[in-house]
């Protein structure tokens, strides 16, 4: 019984065995063969030996006993010889097919356990080594996502901490008495409320286009009335920072295959982002494009600009060039990354330019054109 559970649990009995079992038949039917065939051919070769030998039935008997004893040893010694030369194969045989599976395992087994670190070596170029290939890569892909995830803890943990932190000193204020219980402290209160709101929005937003589920109810879409409606939206906001909104739409643009209310939204981060980073006095202008079979969107500002260090993070979650600036408005750094999202989701690219510091800096992404 406990052999039998042996042999179901390991590959390399499992392999032993089926050479056994080949050696064994093949040894079967070379004794049939031999039992059956042998004396009729025994017979008719002793037959013209006893011709040679002349009239001596004694000593004929004596050769076909001894013919027959012959093919016997033979046989056995065979039958020992290819068992062995079987034992010997399956055993070279296991050790190459059983090593790096059992390292699949034994790493596969680490894996589970938390240390994502771990790779097999790639040792061959079969289906093994593919297998193996194929395993390194899921363990790198796990390996990012477990770093993703805790990057994103820590990184949800310090935004929360920022406006937790203020609604707890402004309370402990009003209990020791030390601010007055008067509507601009609870004002500061409502301020840090809201922004732990936008945060908590903004976080359903990026875990749900990370995980691709943003549906897209794609339509044949006029992108200039698209840059429309966001500028429209945000208009009061320009006129009040007296940052100037400027247009360069040309009127053949062609539609795009776009889910509006999901491109409104992207254009609204640029362009809040535009006017937010832009002083009293400069300008924003929205401008489109027609390239290939693709319409290209740039929202340019005469702003503070990004400085080349800080360029290629750009669309990183949470990264934001001057922290406490753009946590103090308000910004979770998040904005871009959804954008980044929404736009690869259509087919289009998104990308960012400035020439450095105090430049400006130009937003542009793509979309299909509609079919
Ligand atoms: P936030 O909510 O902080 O604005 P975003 O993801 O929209 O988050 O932007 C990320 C960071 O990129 C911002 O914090 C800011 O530092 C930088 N940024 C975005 N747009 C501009 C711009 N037009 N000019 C300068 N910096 C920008």
């Amino acid at each position: 019984m406990k052999l039998l559970t042996a042999i179901q649990q390991r590959l390399g009995y499992k392999l032993f065995l089926s050479y056994l079992v080949i050696v064994i038949v093949g040894v079967v039917a070379l004794a049939g063969t031999a039992k059956f065939h042998a004396p009729a051919a025994l017979l008719h070769h002793v037959a013209i030996m006893e011709s040679l030998l002349g009239d001596n039935p004694t000593l004929a008997a004596d050769l076909r006993d001894s013919f027959l004893a012959a093919v016997n040893e033979i046989l056995t010694v065979a039958a020992a010889t290819a068992s062995l030369a079987a034992l010997i194969t399956s055993s070279f045989v296991a050790q190459r097919i059983i090593g790096p599976i059992r390292q699949l395992m034994l790493a596969s087994q680490r894996i589970a356990a938390g240390e994502f670190h771990e790779r097999v070596q790639v040792s061959s170029e079969d289906e093994l080594g593919a297998l193996a290939q194929t395993f390194n890569r899921m363990a790198t892909t796990l390996e990012q996502t477990e770093q993703r995830r805790l990057e994103l803890i820590g990184d949800v943990a310090h935004e929360l901490r920022t406006p937790l932190s203020s609604i707890k000193s402004i309370m402990e204020g009003l209990v020791d008495g030390v601010l007055p219980a008067e509507p601009a402290t609870y004002v500061d209160v409502q301020r840090e409320v809201a922004r732990l709101q936008r945060l908590i929005y903004d976080l359903q937003e990026l875990s749900r286009a990370e995980a691709g589920q943003i549906p897209l109810d794609l339509r044949s879409t006029s992108p200039t009335k698209l840059i429309h409606i966001a500028a429209d939206r945000l208009h009061p906001q320009f006129k009040d920072k007296n940052v100037g909104l400027h247009f360069d739409l040309p009127a053949d643009i062609p539609t795009v295959w776009a889910d509006a209310d999901r491109i409104i939204q992207v254009l609204l981060n640029l362009l809040g982002n535009a006017l937010q980073y832009t002083p009293s006095g400069g300008k924003v202008t929205v401008k489109s494009w027609c390239e290939g079979r693709e319409v290209v969107v740039a929202v340019q500002d005469s702003g503070i600009g990004i400085s080349p260090e800080h360029l290629p993070y750009i669309f990183d979650r949470f990264y934001r060039v001057d922290k406490s600036r753009s946590r103090a408005s308000g910004g979770s750094g998040i904005g871009l990354t959804i954008a980044k999202h929404i736009v690869e989701a259509h087919g289009g690219r998104i990308r960012a330019e400035s020439r450095g510091s105090n430049q400006g800096s130009t937003f542009t992404f793509t979309l299909p054109q509609a079919p």
